[in-house]
């Protein structure tokens, strides 16, 4: 039959210049990335290839490591050969640290301007360095470390401050010659940091990275990401995302997706439909919401599941949903594709729904 058309979003993307980070395209004819930033000591090389590996696995497409010293550097070449996605190197104050990381194989290197002394006279290097290498750049202008002229200038890290770090710089990488970059512009006030990518947007077609830095723990930083990136992206403006959140990386991979997959700019997969439940639910929803999220982890396919505490809303949602449970008198009547294939005792809904789920997982991927 017709391939389903793609789902609907906010906004066309903004138009922007394309880059590679390795196999990855950034910028607008490519889709949004995720990254995030390993924690594990760069100089212990398994434990971030297994880091890296996790990531990966949890749909990860960029990875980012730091490299403080040389010993880091040293590593650089087995972890960027030997990991399955790209690997950027991140590095502050030293530059002969871009030069090792771009030998090592780095697909990309992250570079603060504001904290590299005498960065601008370096940029001719840079830019040789990283066109030789097919390597490309982030100019990664960050609140808590601006170029102290600016600073001097602004009075703190204003959205203006923080987009006049950024063309400056780029304005260096470009006199050069040199395109094959994108810019990112963090603060960890979600308006700050919206305001100042709304203004870097208007002065040139970079694409962009986006970040909350320093947005906290998970629920916070969850929170300010989501909004500053849901009011970028629906936009149109983002091409690469990182969730930075005091919590294990795998975490903001997550929140990263679901953010994505909220505005339909990456595929959904797994979706629990679940009310909030009130008082005339006859069920425990959270309970079954958890227990049938639990069963569910980690399926690839599509599928919106609907876990309803009553009948008000529940046949609705559970008809529209690809399978479904609304529950009542101690029964849950089990809906797959809008029809009611049984009625089971309440006790059993949640081996009925993985069950079926599995089911309809199966005839989709042998579909
Ligand atoms: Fe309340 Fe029923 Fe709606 Fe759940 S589906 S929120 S229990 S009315």
């Amino acid at each position: 039959g017709m391939p389903a058309p793609p789902p609907p979003v906010l906004a066309p993307r903004r138009k922007t210049r394309q880059i590679k980070v390795g196999s990855v395209g950034v910028g607008s004819e490519s889709p949004v990335s995720v990254q995030s930033m390993t924690t594990t000591p760069t100089t212990d090389i398994n434990a971030t290839l297994q880091q890296i590996a996790e990531l990966t696995a949890a749909g990860c497409d960029i990875v980012r490591v730091a490299c403080p010293s040389a010993d880091d550097a040293e590593a650089l070449p087995i972890i960027a050969r030997k990991s399955k996605i790209p690997v950027i190197a991140d590095i502050h104050f030293q530059p002969k640290y871009v030069f090792a990381a771009i030998d090592a194989g780095c697909a990309g290197v992250r570079v603060n301007p504001g904290n590299i002394r005498k960065f601008d006279d370096q940029v001719k290097e840079i830019a040789q360095a990283a066109r030789d290498a097919g390597v490309s750049i982030r100019i990664g202008v960050n609140a808590g470390s601006l170029d102290p002229r600016l600073l001097r200038k602004y009075g703190k890290a204003t959205p203006e401050a923080l987009v006049e770090s950024a063309v400056w710089e780029a304005s260096l990488f470009e006199e050069h010659g040199f395109h094959d970059f994108k810019i990112s512009v963090k603060h960890n006030d979600p308006v700050v940091m919206v305001r100042a990518y709304e203004l870097l947007a208007e002065r040139g077609d970079w694409p962009l990275h986006l970040g909350v830095t320093e947005a906290g723990p998970a629920f916070q930083g969850t929170i300010k990401s989501a909004t500053a990136f849901g009011a970028l992206l629906s936009k149109g403006i983002g091409d690469t995302i990182r969730v930075s959140l005091s919590a294990p990386p795998v975490e903001e991979i997550k929140v990263g997706n679901q953010i994505l997959q909220s505005l339909n700019l990456r595929p959904r997969k797994l979706e629990i439909v679940s009310c909030p439940s009130c008082g005339r639910a006859q069920v425990d929803v959270y309970t079954l919401a958890e227990q049938v999220t639990k069963g569910l982890e980690g399926m690839t396919v599509p599928l919106r599941v609907a876990v309803m505490g009553c009948v008000v809303n529940g046949p609705g949602e559970a008809r529209e949903a690809d399978l479904g449970v609304a529950s009542g008198n101690g029964k849950g009547q089990i809906f797959v594709k809008g029809q009611v294939i049984k009625t089971v005792p309440e006790d059993q809904i949640v081996e009925t729904l993985i069950e079926e789920a599995m089911r309809i997982a199966e005839e989709m991927g042998n579909a």
